[in-house]
């Protein structure tokens, strides 16, 4: 059996394989595509408009449900074909890039030089560190103060993506 989020998955990619665009505009599915889309592509998306909705939806960190799907589903791919894995451990590869993603979109900034953790600030005995990149910005913690930050936010990261549908362990049948 098909589940129906499945479906509404799969006509999306059709979709887009013909070149359609989507995009939501309120309760509505906007279409854009320079050419008029096949009937059946058309016939997939109204059949399937109530759960393509929530995939378009915003998923954190400004891309949609979707756009977190196909990096899962480009990240395993990878994984498995070219990188020769199982696709059990092409599955974990990838949602441990979705996580990894996750962080650097929704970066943590300190707006001043205190610790994020606890509020403390720089003492010579326990000096306040850089975390981050540059590209994300960083964050200033105590040594001891951030595998517990660091686990809260994996935690924060896991949670945002479960809620989208995006889960550790995929079991297929
Ligand atoms: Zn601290």
């Amino acid at each position: 059996m098909v589940r129906p989020a499945m479906s509404a998955s799969q006509a999306l990619h059709a979709a887009r394989a013909a070149g359609v665009e989507l995009h939501l505009d309120g309760d509505d599915l906007v279409l854009k595509a320079s050419a008029p889309p096949p009937p059946e592509v058309l016939d997939l998306l109204s059949r399937h408009k109530a759960e393509i909705l929530p995939l378009l939806r915003p998923g954190g960190g400004g891309w949609s449900s979707d756009d977190w799907q196909t990096f899962y589903d480009e990240r395993a791919g990878i994984a498995e074909f070219d990188g020769g894995l199982t696709r059990a451990d092409a599955e974990a590869r990838a949602f441990a890039c979705c996580v990894g993603k996750w962080l650097d979109r929704n970066p943590a900034t300190s707006t001043q030089r205190r610790c994020l953790a606890c509020g403390g600030g720089d003492h010579a005995h326990d000096p306040l560190l850089p975390h981050g990149t540059d590209v994300t910005g960083h964050v200033w913690l105590h040594s001891g103060c951030w595998p517990a930050w660091y686990a809260r936010r994996n935690a924060e990261a896991v949670a945002a993506l479960a809620a989208i549908g995006i889960e550790e362990r995929k079991i297929h049948l």
